[in-house]
């Protein structure tokens, strides 16, 4: 059975319409990126999967549990990390841990002993008594992470874990969920840090408009979708270097003061380059952010 399933799932607010038909499937242990740009409908998509939100039109079983009319049996197994930390500011880490499991229906008695070890997870021991303004944006994070934890879930949600964190947060965080798949828990993610999706996750979906427009692992959709070398070039004088870069016949991209040439044998544009003394090039593999980019376009969302 799959921890996730979800069948032509559609959500409307007012006359927009934000999850169009969305279909998934996650299995258990397995960590699942759900990967698409600002407004694309993941949160809203999360919250249907939570019960937080009433569907239009489609069917939902989490843990086997049909949604909403079992969220509630659903969520007492599932960990939830929100977009932003809602951690409460008048209690101390502990508390907030012990507050949380409340929710839960948890005494705080069973909660006391498994405080240690929740703190441990999120690199917090010794921090027990601290307020919550007295950590770093990383800490509260790793806190909202423990406290997810409290109920010990056999699959967490989370919207964009590491957004707004610094790179050595970040990796710490990875670190932390790497763990998390490792002792057996499915983990559902949303980010638009591609690098974070390609080193989490087995398997994503791109989701843009309310639709899910590609669905495999990292390497699976790179190979389907993308040539599979970029050359990187910028520099003074770069845009007329375009001219050449098409007579060569690549797929070119011109992003900010960037050119991105793509295909699967570069060469041609590696020899062409020494003519241009200016212009500074990178050559590497393509990634999951080429693909995401080719499939959602390279405008600004907001
Ligand atoms: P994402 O998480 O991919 O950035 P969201 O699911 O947050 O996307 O939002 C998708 C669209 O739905 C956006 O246009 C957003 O403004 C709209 N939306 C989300 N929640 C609500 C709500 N409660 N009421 C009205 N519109 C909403």
């Amino acid at each position: 059975m799959n921890s996730l399933e979800v069948r032509g799932l559609r959500k409307r607010y007012g006359a927009q319409e934000v999850v169009c038909g969305v279909d998934l499937d996650v299995a258990p242990g397995e960590c699942f990126g759900l990967l698409g740009p600002n407004g694309a409908g993941k949160t809203t998509t999360l919250r249907l999967c939570l019960g937080l939100a009433d569907p239009d039109a489609g069917e939902i079983r989490l843990l086997g549990n049909e949604v909403p009319a079992r969220a509630r049996e659903a969520r007492a197994r599932v960990g939830v990390v929100p977009q932003f930390d809602n951690l409460d500011p008048d209690f101390s880490v502990a508390e907030n841990l012990t507050v949380y499991g409340r929710y839960f229906g948890l005494k705080d008695r069973d909660i006391a002993p498994r405080i240690p070890q929740l703190l441990e997870f999120a690199g917090l021991a010794g921090r027990a008594g601290s307020k919550i303004q007295t950590l770093s944006g990383g800490m509260k994070r790793r806190l909202t992470l423990a406290r997810a934890l409290v109920n010990d879930p056999q699959l967490l949600f989370m919207d964009e874990p590491t957004t707004g964190l610094d790179p050595q947060a970040r990796h710490l965080i990875w670190e932390r969920l790497r763990r998390l798949t490792q002792e057996g828990r499915t983990l559902i993610l949303t980010t638009h840090f591609m690098e974070e999706a390609e080193r989490l996750c087995g398997r994503v979906a791109i989701m843009d408009h309310g639709r899910i427009i590609a669905q495999g692992t990292p390497r699976e959709l790179i190979a389907r979708h993308i040539e599979s070398q970029v050359v990187e070039v910028h520099g003074p004088g770069v845009e007329a270097w375009i001219a050449d870069a098409k007579m060569l016949s690549l797929r070119t991209e011109l992003a900010g003061e960037t050119v991105f040439c793509y295909a699967d044998n570069v060469e041609p544009v590696i020899a062409n380059l020494p003519s241009y003394p200016d212009l500074v090039y990178l050559h590497r593999p393509a990634n999951l952010e080429d693909l995401f980019l080719k499939l959602t376009g390279r405008d600004l969302r907001d």
